[in-house]
């Protein structure tokens, strides 16, 4: 999972995208890049390590010149820590550079049966290898609207997987475009400047755009792409449409609780999550003297659960804020020591109280047996645990780092033993039906929940043994 932001039409655009950037970084924290094009194939490139207030100074934006400007927050599941696969990419021949959010299932497939076809791509992401896709479709023609749109329909009929894409081309245009299920967010967005001019920008989130003052937002449609060209014309064509199927997890945890994805609110979603898995805790007889969250994703559900069982809410779980997002550390070890420096529970408040601790998920389970033996440690008398989402037992591939079905705690286990595995006195699971309810979506991708993907995965083994080659190659370093 990475944060992506375009923007065309103003003097400053990688200022813009800098601070769009800032607004995303919770979807990446690897690394951060910005891309301009200050015309006639004038690009400027800067990509780092770390976050994005370390990445860029002041100085860089005296280099980073143009009115069209795309960046990238980078969220590793393969390749972690190697600065060659930061994003934005370039490709100077075919004078066009992209930024992609998701995973392409097939990727390996595709680099061997095009291996000679197409310019071969210097590293293993699957994002350069879209950008090799579109430059080789281009063809030696200048980019337009037209004619990348041409490459982007080619480009999409070999892609299996999920992808939401930002570019650029050294005539000044930004593009963007969405996989055909819709399983990664695009956002599209304008606002008047002060001169009269209209300025348009692409993003992850809606937050991201709110902030910089963009509105009438709407979404990329799953299968279309969008030009604007850099007068400020803007063309959009549906290329390719399959069911939409956006990812489930966006709302019960990557996204900010500010933004609205499919145009529900992340807010309202996570809020209705909590409202629903209070009546399943009724419907089991379970009371309790407490609710606590998690910080930070399941305070909303908390709140909405703690309301209806009209049982105090405390937040008595404080999250040091200085310590990255636990779920996007590299490895099992560094995950559980930054859990231990990351949480603290006041003793005082949780002794010898019945404790309904809400979690937005559960994946490996390290996150959750260590916030249950701090709560027992604190004196906890019972920790129920509470899922906002139901039980993860199977592989993401697209683009979200849930491990196999084995490594997953849920993966074989009933809620009881899940609960013993995490030395829980019970475990409560949103049901699938309550997902669905909360986030108001006919369809959305649940595979990780079902085994059932809306794109075919049989490639996805291959990308499965290649990530966890590449853990394994982490730890030896
Ligand atoms: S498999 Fe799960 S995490 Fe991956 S895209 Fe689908 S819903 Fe999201």
């Amino acid at each position: 999972m990475c944060g992506l932001i375009g923007v065309n039409g103003t003097a400053d655009a990688a200022r813009e995208v800098y601070v769009g950037l800032l607004n995303l970084q919770h979807r990446g924290q690897d690394g951060a890049g910005i891309l301009t094009c200050g015309g006639a194939g004038q690009f400027s490139l800067q990509k780092g390590s770390g976050l994005v207030e370390n990445v860029f100074s002041e100085q860089s934006f005296k280099g980073l010149k143009g009115h069209v400007a795309i960046g990238h927050t980078r969220y590793a599941t393969i390749g972690k820590k190697d600065p060659n696969l930061l994003q934005p990419f370039l490709d100077y021949q075919a004078e066009v550079g992209i930024a992609h959010n998701g995973n392409i299932v097939n990727c390996y497939q595709i680099a061997r049966e095009l291996e000679g076809k197409i310019e071969k791509p210097t590293t293993d992401s699957d994002s350069e290898l879209i950008l090799k896709l579109v430059a080789h479709a281009l063809a030696g023609q200048k980019p337009n609207a037209a004619n990348l749109f041409g490459a982007i329909r080619e480009t999409m009929q070999k892609l299996v997987g999920s992808y939401a894409v930002v570019g650029l081309d050294a005539e000044g245009g930004l593009w963007g475009f969405r996989d055909p299920h819709g399983i990664r967010p695009l956002l599209f967005g304008s606002k008047l400047e002060i001169d009269g001019r209209q300025v348009y920008a692409l993003a992850s989130e809606t937050v991201a755009l709110a902030y910089l003052g963009y509105g009438e937002i709407q979404e990329v449609q799953p299968g279309e792409a969008i030009y604007i060209d850099k007068n400020g014309v803007v063309e959009r064509q549906i290329l390719r449409k399959e069911t939409h199927s956006p990812c489930m997890f966006e709302w019960v945890y990557f996204a900010r609780v500010e933004s609205a994805m499919s145009g529900i609110s992340v807010y309202e979603a996570r809020f209705k999550l909590g409202l629903l898995l209070s009546e399943r805790i009724k419907d089991l007889g379970i009371t309790a003297d407490l609710v606590l969250p998690v910080p930070e994703t399941s305070r909303a559900a908390a709140i909405a659960l703690a309301e209806s069982l009209d049982i105090p809410y405390r937040e008595l779980l404080i999250k040091n804020r200085y310590v990255n997002r636990t779920f996007i550390l590299d490895d099992q070890k560094e995950r559980q020591t930054a859990i231990s420096r990351k949480l603290y529970a006041i003793s005082e408040e949780i002794k010898g109280k019945r404790c309904i601790v809400v979690d937005d998920s559960i994946v490996r389970g390290n996150t959750a047996a260590k916030i249950i033996e701090l709560m027992k440690h604190a004196g906890a008398k019972e920790v129920i645990l509470v899922s906002t989402c139901p039980p993860i037992a199977y592989p993401c591939y697209y683009g979200i780092d849930f491990p196999s079905h084995e490594e997953l705690v849920a993966g074989d286990r009933t809620d009881e033993e899940v609960a013993a595995a995490l030395g829980a006195d019970r475990v409560v699971y949103q049901t699938l039906v309550g997902l669905k309810a909360a986030l108001a979506q006919k369809n959305l991708c649940t595979g990780c929940l079902t085994n059932e993907y809306p794109t075919d995965v049989t490639s996805g083994l291959e990308f499965q043994t290649q990530r966890s080659k590449d853990r394994k190659k982490a730890k030896v370093k």
